[in-house]
């Protein structure tokens, strides 16, 4: 169970002790070792509250995301959503709980058809889970588009007559078809220009009050999570090293890895100067994680005990947890 628990009422999704690890073979086919992408994940996502998920390249965070949304099967672990395991759901219980999650990718050109007009490509959603006939559908299409900004002669066009910008909203109203619960967010904005991805941000915060959603909100840029998430996670070679709200966590980081991360970020006020921590070495391979802390090989502060024993992830305050010796 997570720690940090993301508060007294009933938790939308509770993700306990998940693992995700990818066979390697040699040419004869036969497994030669695991990829730990994701090992021993636990968190909680409240209704209507955004969870942050950050961490370099390559740390996990993604497969958790899609390992949630049942794109990928779990190696291990749990996935409760509203009182249901995720991991058991099949048939007709599996096509419903995918209408609650629905997933926004950083790439959304991939993910629309080129040879179909968004119309058809949002009434699409409509038709897989048999809502509305073809009027409501259109219409239900029709006013999607108007609350994300379109006109309704836009409707007919194609995926490669909208910019980056316009397809991240396609993408976020093809989720919003059928009114989720949940959304996550893989890297929605890292794609885009700046000045777009405050336009993409404002739209995802205005419709988290409107339909009550909550995200899990997956990135690698620490200004952008900050900026939309109540709670955050810090991801490390797969493991989930610090949580804390998110003020918190900006204010009073604890765990080396995020005093690092957040050491990089530019401050924007000239007077505050903040010490630049500089990793040394390069961050492990996941097939061949190290023993004990798999942050040990580049933590300035590790220890004879930080190479031998895993360190279990504890609360410090009612509202921030680490797994690291120190604490
Ligand atoms: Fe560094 Fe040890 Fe803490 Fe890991 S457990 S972050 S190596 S001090």
């Amino acid at each position: 169970m997570s720690v940090l628990a993301a508060n007294k009422e009933i938790p939308l999704l509770q993700v306990k002790n998940l693992k995700k690890f990818f066979p390697v073979t040699n040419s004869l086919g036969r497994v030669t070792g695991q990829v730990k992408a994701v090992n021993n994940v636990s968190f909680e996502i409240n209704a209507g509250e955004t969870y942050g998920l950050v961490g370099e390249s390559g740390c996990g965070k993604s497969t958790t995301g899609r390992t949630v949304m049942r794109l990928l099967e779990p190696t291990s672990g749990e996935g409760i959503y509203q009182g249901k395991d995720l991991y058991s759901l099949k048939g007709k219980e599996l096509h419903s709980m995918r209408k609650d999650l629905q997933m926004v990718f950083q790439d959304p050109y991939s993910s629309l058809n080129p040879r179909k007009r968004i119309g058809h490509i949002l009434e699409e959603t409509l038709k897989i889970h048999r809502i509305g006939d073809k009027k409501e559908r259109m219409e239900r299409v029709m006013d999607m588009l108007h609350r994300v900004g379109f006109q309704s002669e836009q409707y007919y066009r194609y995926p490669h007559e909208f910019s980056g910008g316009q397809r991240q909203r396609i993408g976020l109203a093809r989720a919003l078809m059928v009114n989720p619960k949940l959304i996550i967010c893989d890297e929605p904005v890292s794609a885009l220009d700046v000045s777009i991805q405050s336009q993409v941000l404002n739209l995802l915060e205005e419709i988290q009050d409107e339909f009550h959603l909550a995200y899990l909100f997956i990135s690698h840029d620490l200004s952008v999570v900050r900026h939309i998430s109540d709670r955050i996670g810090v991801m490390y070679l797969g493991q989930l090293v610090e949580e804390a709200l998110t003020d918190e966590l900006y204010a009073n980081p604890l765990h080396p890895y995020t005093k690092a991360l957040l050491s990089a970020v530019p401050v924007p006020n000239p007077a505050v100067k903040r010490e630049r921590i500089t990793l040394r070495g390069e961050v492990p391979s996941p097939l061949n994680p190290p023993s004990g802390c798999v942050f040990h090989t580049r933590c300035p502060h590790a220890t004879e005990i930080c190479k031998r024993e895993v360190p279990v992830k504890k609360l410090v305050t009612t509202d921030h947890a680490v797994a690291c010796h120190l604490f």
